[in-house]
């Protein structure tokens, strides 16, 4: 994974997302610095993420535990207050992984993935938090609980697998125009006082912060392209 280099600059990058958050805080009277940025580095190498550490970034996304366990070790010890975010599809028997590796688990879907970060956690006395998919467009390929089962799977994730859930994320269909999707996740998650909401990416976190999002996941915005593999 070693990138070519570039003028790819990921702390400038950072810094013009801010403002541009911040811009449409304001318009949606909304508190300025409500929005957090996910910097998701899932396919870029240490060097190319390197540059947003060094300016102070700690929150990064990635897609692929096995991934994220060769990359991160290294820059963790460097960087030891890093908050690394799960944003992919997890598999149970990934579940030890995610949870001795991650601090926060984005993508809770289904009642096994739920039992297996359960009986972890309780293993390894260790709960980073966990926010649970909402498949808003009801795509079968998608992960994700569609929305009308939703109410229980949260309840179950809660009151019999004790998760500690911190709030909902979604991706909205590609073709589709995004604001129902960001406007009813958030009120799902009011519906159920889960105050975090994990929404918008690249072409749409302008939309996603006027809507009620608290963290934003921002992948080619931040690094640039992803490299082929
Ligand atoms: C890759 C990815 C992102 C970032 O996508 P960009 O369009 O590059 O910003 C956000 N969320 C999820 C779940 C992803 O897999």
């Amino acid at each position: 994974m070693k990138e070519p280099v570039s003028d790819i600059d990921p702390a400038a990058n950072l810094a013009a997302i801010r403002d541009e958050l911040n811009k449409a805080l304001e318009e949606a009277s909304r508190p300025i610095d409500t929005v957090t940025i996910n910097a998701v580095s899932k396919g870029h190498d240490g060097a190319r993420i390197r540059p947003a550490l060094e300016a102070g970034h700690r929150i990064y996304g990635e897609n692929r535990v096995q991934e994220a366990m060769a990359k991160w070790p290294g820059l963790r010890e460097e960087f030891a207050d890093v908050e690394l975010r799960l944003i992919g599809p997890l598999q149970t028997n990934k579940a030890k992984e995610a949870v001795a590796f991650f601090d926060v688990i984005e993508t809770v879907d289904r009642p096994k993935i739920a039992k297996a970060l359960a009986k972890e956690m309780d293993a390894q006395d260790r709960r980073p938090p966990v926010l649970i998919q909402i498949n808003t467009g009801e795509e079968p390929q998608k992960g994700g609980v569609i929305p009308r089962e939703a109410p229980a799977f949260i309840k179950a994730c809660t009151g019999d697998y004790h998760l500690p859930v911190a709030g909902l994320m979604c991706i909205p269909p590609i073709d589709d125009a995004v604001a129902p999707h960001f406007a009813l996740l958030r009120k799902m998650a009011d519906a159920h006082d889960l105050k975090v909401c994990s929404m918008g990416m690249s072409g749409d976190y302008i939309a996603a912060a006027k809507l009620g999002a608290t963290i934003v996941r921002i992948g080619s915005g931040v690094f640039g392209p992803r490299p082929a593999n």
